[in-house]
């Protein structure tokens, strides 16, 4: 019986099981497709990246005996669905068997499961989709550990999955260093030392190809820089980016985590992100390599514990939530914010220096880290009462990991507070304090941190006050944020129009700051 089977952009694990037999009965499908390039407006070195990784894991599979067939952004089947192909191709090989590995996106797996069942219904094949053994977790397996009302918490799923898979645990089953999590050591600003360390990824020419994507009329943002990509485009380059982290980065990760620098972009993170949301990295062995650095010495545990609970916690999490919640989490909009995207979004140009470095960054880079994405730009869209939705695309497109499973619980969810605290307690929001004190943004700012009305007054200081004001019916009973709600009950009434007023002028023209 010959098979065709499904290789989507993001299942890049050479590792899978179906290559480890070679079977000159099954066809591996690949293809760079419009449906796929087009559903967002993606950063032109996503595109590259997937396409150049994709490109590279198909010249891997023939070199070792595999049949792949490889549809290519200048072909002409680029611009059909991607069923479309599938039904071709499967006809084309008069295939008795279509597989694929479970999609991570709610939206393709809708598609190709209402492919194999109509295939199925029509007789023309038998479907069946595999496990991507890929994640610690099944899909809908976060629901169950949560269900009966239970609150939905990542600490206690992820002390669950420490004691599951054995991950930095002593002896007699408890957590080494006596705590589950030393997240509280973890949150010191960065003052230039230790030095950033070189950057430990490879950098790839990849202006061949963007010239066949643009060729293609495919529609990007962002600096394409294909001359110096710096995504790994196979395992080689993902493993030594791992190794380059964990010598030179990972020590200093605790303490860095949550810094700022316009100086350092990077700082101590992995980059990592982009290797392990298309499967070029397991979960599994980044978390091994990162605990066995610990245990020979290299590493101390704050490091280890806080970078491991990013991966086996909060990564595992979020997908869990996605699944528990789609369809539909996309339009959430529990605080009804509907402000447009500034326009500077696209182009970093606006006066307040942290965000203008967040979204340049993020514009040349692909890249920011959590806290810039976090508590720089969501924090201003959350008080700037961006649009959710809205705000949820520009994330899916501009970064090199953005993919819907991951990005939308981060965005909608953690950063907006638009599920009403599904998954985040509180919402994350700061005044110009908070960002001075973990960065160096506020330095050299045509803005003054410490005004809140004025000309020059940090936007920040008055939105946040504004926000918590105008939320009130819906913020003003959360425990969590008690204290903000106190200051703003006792602060002079003079005082709170004023904030209020400045506050109110700025959103009525975001596109100003
Ligand atoms: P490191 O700081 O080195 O962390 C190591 C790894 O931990 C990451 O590679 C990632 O796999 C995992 N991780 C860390 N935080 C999270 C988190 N909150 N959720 C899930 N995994 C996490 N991450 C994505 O992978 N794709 C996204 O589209 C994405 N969108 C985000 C949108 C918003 C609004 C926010 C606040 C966060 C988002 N994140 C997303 C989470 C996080 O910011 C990135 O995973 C991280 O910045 C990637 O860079 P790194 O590999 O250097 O991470």
């Amino acid at each position: 019986a010959r098979t065709v089977r499904l290789i989507l952009g993001d299942q890049l694990n050479p590792q899978h099981s179906w290559f480890a037999t070679v079977d000159p009965q099954v066809v591996y499908l690949m293809m760079e497709v419009r449906q796929e390039t087009n559903y967002v407006l993606h950063h032109a070195q996503k595109v590259i990246s997937i396409f150049a990784a994709m490109r590279a894991m198909a010249t891997e599979l023939r070199a070792d005996g595999h049949r792949v067939h490889y549809i290519s952004i200048g072909q002409p089947e680029s611009e059909n669905a991607m069923v479309e192909n599938i039904a071709k191709i499967v006809h084309s090989l008069a295939a008795t068997h279509f597989e694929y590995q479970e999609p991570d996106e709610w939206r393709l797996d809708a598609l190709l499961r209402e492919y194999a069942a109509m295939a199925e219904a029509s007789g023309t094949h038998a479907s069946r989709m595999v496990s991507s053994e890929h994640f610690f977790t099944g899909r809908l397996e976060t629901r169950q550990m949560f269900k009966h009302g239970k609150r939905w918490l990542m600490e206690t799923m992820y002390r669950q999955m420490r004691v599951r898979h054995r991950v930095l645990l002593d002896s007699d089953g408890e957590p080494e260093g006596g705590q589950w999590n030393f997240d509280a050591e973890n949150r010191k600003a960065w003052k230039g030392d230790p030095v950033e360390p070189i950057d430990f990824r490879p950098s790839h020419d990849h202006g061949v190809l963007w010239k066949e994507i643009q060729a293609a009329g495919v529609k990007t943002f962002g600096l394409p820089a294909a001359n110096a990509i710096r995504w790994p485009v196979d395992r080689v380059e993902a493993l030594q980016q791992l190794d380059g982290f964990i010598a030179h980065a990972l020590p200093h990760f605790g303490d860095y985590q949550d810094a700022m620098s316009r100086e350092a972009k990077r700082l101590f993170h992995s980059m990592l992100s982009f290797a392990l949301n298309i499967k070029m990295l397991s979960p599994r062995e980044v978390v091994a390599r990162v605990e066995s650095a610990w245990r020979s010495g290299g590493v101390p545990l704050p490091a280890a514990e806080g970078f491991i609970r990013q991966i086996l916690g909060w990564r595992e999490y979020v997908r869990g939530v996605y699944w528990a919640q789609m369809p539909g989490y996309e339009s959430n909009n529990f605080l009804e914010h509907t402000a447009d995207l500034p326009e500077w979004f696209w182009t970093g140009k606006t006066h307040m220096a942290c965000m203008s470095a967040a979204i340049t960054q993020s514009l040349e880079m692909a890249h920011a880290h959590h806290i810039q994405r976090l508590m720089v730009i969501g924090n201003f869209a959350l008080l700037a009462g961006l649009n959710p939705t809205a705000l949820h695309a520009w994330y899916l497109g501009i970064y090199i990991d953005a993919f819907e499973w991951v990005e939308l619980p981060n965005t909608v969810g953690m950063s907006q507070f638009a599920d009403a605290g599904g998954l985040a307690t509180k919402p994350y929001v700061s005044s110009a304090a908070y960002i001075d004190r973990m960065g160096d943004y506020c330095s050299g700012c045509r803005y003054n941190k410490k005004l809140k009305t004025g000309a020059d007054a940090c936007p920040f200081n008055s939105l946040y006050w504004e926000f918590y004001e105008r939320h009130t019916p819906k913020l003003g009973h959360n425990a969590r944020i008690g204290m903000a709600y106190q200051q703003l009950k006792k602060m002079d009434p003079v005082t709170k129009e004023g904030l209020m007023e400045k506050a109110r002028e700025l959103r009525a023209d975001l596109n100003r700051l």
